[in-house]
């Protein structure tokens, strides 16, 4: 008979989120084995991360989880332990990006972790787990978006400026460095003159101020963009549509800025815009694959490591605080121990 794996296993913490007088609160606990939900397969996490989501569930800001208790954390990365199915072997590299973890399943932040055996992904190949963690949702989202606007056709390298919004964020800087390493004329929009030298590092040319596009402005501006990556939605994503040159394409995947769009249909019916929605979170399988296969021949280690900040799980309350304020730059790896 084996050894049970899990035997020498005491408690751990993590970060769950609970019900405090009608409000989502987060705290750290101590959990055992027996709290975990009942899944195939249980994942020692050794990294997470914090993505813009993260910060608002961390915080209180945004209800992210729609069901109380919940452990917080949209990543994950770690081993298998244990696991109810053949696909699935103890020692298994694995990570978790999305998949409702956070929303309706439990998350990342936390040392072990009982997750359904069709949201693991096996560790893309070339990264380490906090390599994949500091790739992470947020990167992974950026992969997606220059995927679809070069999926669009009408975008390529050395054919005009493409614009990346919310530059200096965890998408955008991501967006950034791709774009840049493809041969795209990068054009970053961020709110911080401060971040213009970090992001000239990941390989933009030139930088819009956030201000220049966050008020409402004309249906039709003059044509600047052969394409987009936008992290902020609201005027900002009118602005880029109505910027957008004749038969460009946006990706759009986020609201830093607000949720609203205050736009109109003429750039689409005048100048063939697209406005291509991309979602991270249920994109099936070889969606992510395909993503994690681009970032893996296009992403510079050196760059991914000059954009990530690695931080104990202890930092998390306020680094969730400074996310949400916009304070942060890049992309967070949370060690989890
Ligand atoms: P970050 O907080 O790391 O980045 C967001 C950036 O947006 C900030 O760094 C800042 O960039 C800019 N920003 C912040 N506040 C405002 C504001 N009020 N107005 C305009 N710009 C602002 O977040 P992430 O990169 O993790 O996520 C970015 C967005 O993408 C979020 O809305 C998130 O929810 C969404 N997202 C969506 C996914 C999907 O599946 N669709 C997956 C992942 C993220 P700067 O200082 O350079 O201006």
């Amino acid at each position: 008979m084996t050894a049970d794996p899990t035997k020498d296993i005491a408690d751990f913490s993590a970060l769950v989120i609970r019900d405090a007088d009608g409000k989502p609160r987060a705290g750290f606990e101590r959990l055992t084995l027996a709290d975990l939900p009942d899944n195939d397969v249980l994942v020692e996490v050794s990294h997470s991360s914090l993505n813009y989501k993260d910060g608002l569930a961390v915080s209180g800001k945004g209800r992210i989880a729609r069901r109380l208790p919940m452990v917080a954390g949209i990543d994950l990365a770690g081993r298998v332990v244990r696991s109810k199915v053949p696909e699935w072997q103890p020692g298994d590299a694995v990570i978790v990006n999305g998949w409702g973890l956070s929303e309706t399943e439990w998350g990342g932040y936390s040392r072990y972790q009982s997750v359904k055996a069709g949201h693991l992904t096996r560790l893309p190949e070339g990264f380490s787990p906090a390599e994949a963690m500091a790739i992470g949702t947020a990167g992974y989202t950026a992969a997606l978006c220059v995927l679809a606007l070069e999926d669009w056709g009408t975008i390529a390298p050395g054919q005009g400026e493409v614009l990346v919004t919310g530059a200096a964020g965890g998408v955008g800087s991501v967006a950034v460095a791709l774009l840049a390493a493809r041969g795209y004329r990068v054009v970053a929009s961020t709110g911080r003159e401060s971040q213009h030298d970090f992001l000239r590092g990941l390989g933009a040319s030139d930088f819009v101020a956030r201000s220049a596009l966050s008020e409402p402005g004309k249906m039709l501006q003059a044509e600047r963009w052969a394409g987009a990556v936008d992290t902020v939605g609201s005027h900002t994503l009118a602005n880029v549509l109505a910027q957008t040159v004749y038969g460009g394409a946006v990706a759009a995947c986020g609201l830093a800025g607000g949720a609203d769009l205050p736009a109109s249909v003429m750039p689409h019916i005048l100048r063939s815009v697209a406005l291509i929605g991309i979602d991270s979170v249920m994109a099936p399988a070889a969606k992510r694959d395909r993503a994690w296969a681009f970032l893996n021949a296009h992403l510079d280690r050196a760059q991914l490591a000059a954009l990530t900040t690695v931080s104990p799980m202890a930092d998390l309350p306020a680094l969730a605080a400074s996310i949400v304020k916009g304070e942060t730059r890049g992309r967070h790896v949370i060690e989890i121990a």
